[in-house]
C-alpha cells in the first residue's frame, strides 16, 4: 500500500529536479478510475506521444482533452482524459499531465511502464508537493498541511490543516518576523555607532514588545494539547472496580452494543479501544480490566495493565458503583490511579437503584464535588452532560474557534525553541546586558520561527522526514 505514512527518509540530494517525474495519484487497486500524475519539463511533450486525440503540445493550460493512449506499437491500450497545466500555474509550477485512464491496475502499470521506458522517473513519497514547496509555491508549514489534510479524520482536524494549508498560520508567522526583524534591526543600528554608546531603542518598549510576542508564541504552543488531540485523537481511559458499570458506560457513550456487558465480575479483561466524536475531536476511548484485588494471574495482568493505561491517558473517567461503593473505597481506588485530578471525571454509576445517594458524600481528599457527575449507565441518564464534561477537558483554557492550533509537533519545537530565546533576550535586556548579545538572541528566535515556514535553510534530513510521511503520488 503506497499510502500508508510511513516514515520513508528521502535523500533529497541525490535527485535533480530536472528530471520528469511520474506516479499514481489515486488510492490503489482497482476503482473505476485512476489518476496517474506526471511533472517536469518533458511531461507534456512525452504525453503527446503516445496520446492520439490532439496535439497536446500545442493545446492551452488547464484545458482537458478526450483521446487514445497508444502502446509502442500502436495498439489502444485505454481510452483517457488528459488535463494539461502549464508551469508556472500548476501544483508543482513545472508542466503537470494528469491522465484519467480506466482503473485497472493492469492498465495503470502499462501506462506508467510507457513513461518509465522514455526515462521518466518515478516519484518518491511527497516528492510532487516538495518540488510545490521547493519551486516557492507554498511554504513548509503549507505542505505539511497537505499531509494532514490528506490524512484528516474529523471535521476538526479537517478545519486546522485546511486553515494552515491555505497560509493561515504563515501569515501569523510572518506578523511575528516582521516584529521582531524591526527589532532586531533597531539593536543592530545601536551596534553600528559602536563607541558612541547611543540608545535608538528604548529599553523598556523592547521589553514590552518581546512581551507580546512572546505571549502570542505561549497560545501557538498552548494550543498544541488541542492542535494534537484532534490530529491524534485524546487517549481516554474508563477505569473502576468490576461490576462498576464500565463496559455499559462505554456502550452509552457510544449508543450502541459494542463492548461485551457481562454479570460476571472481572469479564472485560483485555482492552477495547473505541472511537467516540465529540464535536469534531476524536476520542479514543479504553475499557479497561476492573481494579480489584486479582483472583488469578490472568486477572492480576489484567489489573496491572490497567494502572499502566490509565497512567498514560489524557483522560479518565473513573466509574463507581454507588450501591457498593464506600466514599474511602473510591478515594483509595483514585489515589492507586494517581491521575491529575484536572483530567479526571468520577462517575457515580446506578443512581437508578440508590436514587437518594450524595455525590458531595464522596467528595474527600483530592476529589472535588465538580468533578463527580452521578449517571446511571444503563438508563443513559446524564450522558450528554457527561459528553460535555469529557470535550471541555479538551477545549478548556484560552484555546477559542478562530485562534491558531497548531498540531504539529516540529512546529511545536520550534515554537519552545524561539520563546526560549526571547525569553534570554528579556532577561539579558532587563539586566543591562549589551545590543550585541540581545541581537544574538533575536536572531536565535527568528530562525526557530523561520524554520517552521522553510524561510531559513532547513536542514536536508528534516525536509526528507516531513515529505517523507507522504504517500507516493502526492
Ligand atoms: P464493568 O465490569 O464495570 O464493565 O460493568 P458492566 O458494564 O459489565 O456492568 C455490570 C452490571 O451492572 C451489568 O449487569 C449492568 O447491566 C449493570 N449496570 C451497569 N450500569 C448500570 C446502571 O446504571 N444501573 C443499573 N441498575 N445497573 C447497571
Amino acid at each position: 500500500n503506497n499510502c500508508s505514512f510511513v516514515q520513508t527518509k528521502i535523500q533529497i540530494m541525490l535527485y535533480s529536479f530536472d528530471d520528469t517525474i511520474i506516479a499514481i495519484s489515486t488510492a490503489p487497486g482497482v476503482g473505476a478510475i485512476a489518476v496517474i500524475r506526471l511533472s517536469g519539463s518533458r511531461a507534456i511533450e512525452l504525453a503527446d506521444k503516445y496520446f492520439k486525440g490532439k496535439n497536446l503540445q500545442k493545446a492551452a493550460s488547464h484545458t482537458l482533452h478526450f483521446g487514445q493512449l497508444m502502446t509502442k506499437t500502436d495498439e489502444i491500450l485505454d481510452e483517457v482524459v488528459v488535463g494539461l497545466f502549464k508551469a508556472p500555474n500548476s501544483y508543482t509550477r513545472e508542466d503537470v499531465v494528469e491522465i484519467s485512464c480506466h482503473g485497472s491496475p493492469y492498465i495503470q502499470q502499462q501506462i506508467i511502464g510507457l513513461f518509465l521506458a522514455d526515462g521518466v522517473r518515478l516519484a518518491t513519497p511527497g516528492e510532487y508537493t516538495m518540488r510545490a514547496f521547493l519551486n516557492g509555491r507554498m511554504d513548509l508549514s503549507q505542505a505539511e498541511a497537505v499531509a494532514d489534510l490528506i490524512a484528516a479524520e474529523s471535521a476538526t482536524g479537517h478545519q486546522i490543516a485546511m486553515r494552515q494549508m491555505r497560509g493561515g498560520f504563515s501569515d501569523e508567522l510572518s506578523g511575528l518576523r516582521e516584529e521582531l526583524v524591526n527589532f532586531a534591526s533597531l539593536i543592530e543600528l545601536e551596534l553600528d555607532f559602536g563607541e558612541e554608546d547611543v540608545e535608538f531603542a528604548n529599553r523598556s518598549q523592547l521589553v514590552e514588545l518581546l512581551e507580546k510576542i512572546i505571549h502570542t508564541i505561549d497560545g501557538m504552543i498552548y494550543s498544541f494539547e488541542l492542535g494534537n488531540a484532534i490530529k491524534n485523537g485524546v487517549n481516554t481511559v474508563i477505569a473502576g472496580r468490576p461490576n462498576a458499570g464500565k463496559s455499559t458506560l462505554l456502550n452509552a457513550l457510544l449508543n450502541e452494543e459494542r463492548a461485551i456487558v457481562s454479570e460476571i465480575a472481572g469479564t472485560t479483561r483485555d482492552t477495547i479501544e473505541e472511537v467516540l466524536i465529540l464535536e469534531g475531536i476524536r476520542f479514543r476511548l479504553i475499557d479497561t480490566a476492573g481494579i480489584r484485588e486479582a483472583q488469578d494471574q490472568i486477572e492480576a495482568i489484567g489489573v496491572r495493565k490497567t494502572f499502566e493505561q490509565a497512567s498514560k491517558a489524557s483522560i479518565l473517567i473513573y466509574v463507581f458503583d454507588v450501591t457498593e461503593c464506600s466514599p474511602e473505597q473510591v478515594h483509595e481506588d483514585l489515589e492507586k490511579l494517581n491521575h491529575p485530578n484536572e483530567k479526571t471525571l468520577v462517575i457515580a454509576n446506578k443512581m437508578d437503584l440508590n436514587p437518594y445517594a450524595k455525590p458531595e458524600n464522596y467528595a474527600i481528599g483530592s476529589v472535588s464535588v465538580d468533578n463527580i457527575i452521578t449517571a446511571s449507565a444503563i438508563h443513559k441518564m446524564n450522558i450528554p452532560y457527561l459528553m460535555s464534561r469529557i470535550t471541555s477537558l479538551v477545549k478548556s483554557g484560552e484555546v477559542t474557534a478562530g485562534s491558531t492550533i497548531i498540531s504539529n509537533s516540529r512546529h511545536l519545537e520550534s515554537l519552545t525553541a524561539a520563546r526560549e530565546s526571547l525569553h534570554k533576550a528579556k532577561e539579558n535586556i532587563q539586566a543591562g546586558v549589551t545590543g550585541d548579545f540581545i541581537a544574538m538572541d533575536i536572531r536565535n528566535a527568528l530562525y526557530h520561527i523561520g524554520s517552521i515556514t522553510g524561510k531559513i535553510d532547513v536542514d536536508q534530513d528534516i525536509l526528507g522526514t516531513i515529505f517523507g510521511r507522504f504517500c507516493i503520488g502526492k
